[in-house]
């Protein structure tokens, strides 16, 4: 595989009512108060994240979950929650729920007018290529990511120029721009797929670097990758999980393809997101590390409570801009709205379609 370098740039019982005072925060935004009768109303949802959020956090997060699932139906609204939101918006505001492109298809089959990404701007963006009439919200528009910001349109132009005629795919956490210069998008779970599909000898794949390294382990076709990467997945080492499995040898070890070589090497398994939740919802192992974003873990944590799950809890600060409060904001105010330039979005819809199109 090549690197193009030549281009520069537990808690059993409901919480009860009154255990905590309200923040200031809530009464700045005339929120219901957590009493006995809200108490009641949101005891369902509690029920969903018990093993995840304490009953000392719930009086705090209740008013707003109230909030915000009261303002989706006046905005005729619908929230993608992606896996790396924490649980008390992932399992109790999120309307759909998985990875960028699982959430951008669903919000695009909904007849809802307004759509609020709980997750990155490139996912925004998205959003907005699949579902151009609908208005697109971002709670924080500076929740950006490393990977997306690895590469800029003119890089690919670039590429383009260096390597005559191989064909572009790029990983979907990339900008509308970017995507708009190559030919065709794929995810973590069809990336080898795709690149197969292409029926070219060599296929440029950016940005993530590990994600065409671990490709490359599984087709004969010559991967030339970006020096792209996620700040959350190369933080882990092979070291670091070896020692988890050494304190107990049932400790099942689950990476993620954007995470460096020799952590996948000592994995016991390796797959997109989804596919990460699939194989502890299907395995039940008694013990496991997930070797992704640290909120993830405490989301497949509220549904499979019998799994216990060691957590080396690497948080994507930028996932991690996206509160409930934002989101209630934004709501509220319909604030930061999402637009892609028209010409640009042709294009770049027009590699995500190839993909989904491709059936794969
Ligand atoms: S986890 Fe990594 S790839 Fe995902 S948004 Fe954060 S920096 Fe980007």
């Amino acid at each position: 595989m090549t690197i193009a370098n030549t281009v520069a740039s537990g808690n059993a019982c409901p919480p009860a009512a009154g255990a905590i005072p309200a923040l200031n925060a809530t009464a700045a935004r005339d929120l219901p108060v957590f009493d006995a009768a809200l108490a009641a109303e949101m005891a369902p949802l509690y029920e969903r994240v018990r093993h995840v959020v304490t009953p000392m956090e719930w009086p705090h997060y209740a008013p707003l979950i109230k909030a915000i699932n009261d303002l989706k139906k006046e905005r005729n609204a619908v929230i993608l929650a992606h896996n790396y939101m924490t649980p008390e918006i992932f399992h109790c505001v999120g309307d759909f729920r998985g990875d960028s492109l699982q959430l951008a298809k669903e919000a695009a089959r909904t007849d809802a007018d307004v759509i609020v990404q709980a997750g990155v701007h490139f996912m925004a963006e998205t959003s907005k290529l699949l579902s151009p009439d609908k208005t697109v919200l971002i709670p924080d528009p500076k929740a950006g990511c490393s990977l997306a910001e690895s590469i800029t349109a003119a890089d690919v132009r670039l590429l383009r120029e260096a390597y005559p005629g191989v064909p572009i795919v790029t990983y979907v956490n990339t900008s509308a721009a970017v995507k708009a210069e190559c030919d065709i998008t794929c995810t973590s779970s069809n990336a080898v797929k795709i690149v197969e599909s292409l029926g070219a000898p060599r296929v440029l794949l950016i940005p993530d670097e590990y994600l065409a390294k671990y490709v490359q382990t599984k087709t004969k076709v010559e991967i030339i990758a970006w020096k792209g990467h996620c700040e959350v997945h190369e933080r882990f080492t092979a070291e670091e999980l070896e020692a988890y499995r050494e304190a107990d040898p049932a400790t099942r070890i689950i990476a993620h393809p954007e995470c460096p070589p020799d952590v996948i090497k000592v994995a016991d398994f390796t797959g997109s997101t989804a596919a990460m939740i699939d194989w502890v919802k299907t395995k039940q192992p008694r013990k496991v590390v997930l070797v992704t974003e640290c909120s993830m873990a405490s989301n497949v944590a509220a549904e499979a409570p019998n799994v216990e799950f060691v957590r080396p809890c690497n948080l994507c600060p930028h996932m991690k801009r996206i509160s409930l409060e934002k989101i209630y904001d934004s709501l509220r105010f319909m604030q930061h709205e999402v637009h892609v330039d028209p010409q640009v979005a042709e294009r770049a819809r027009r590699a995500v379609e190839r993909m989904v199109n491709a059936a794969i």
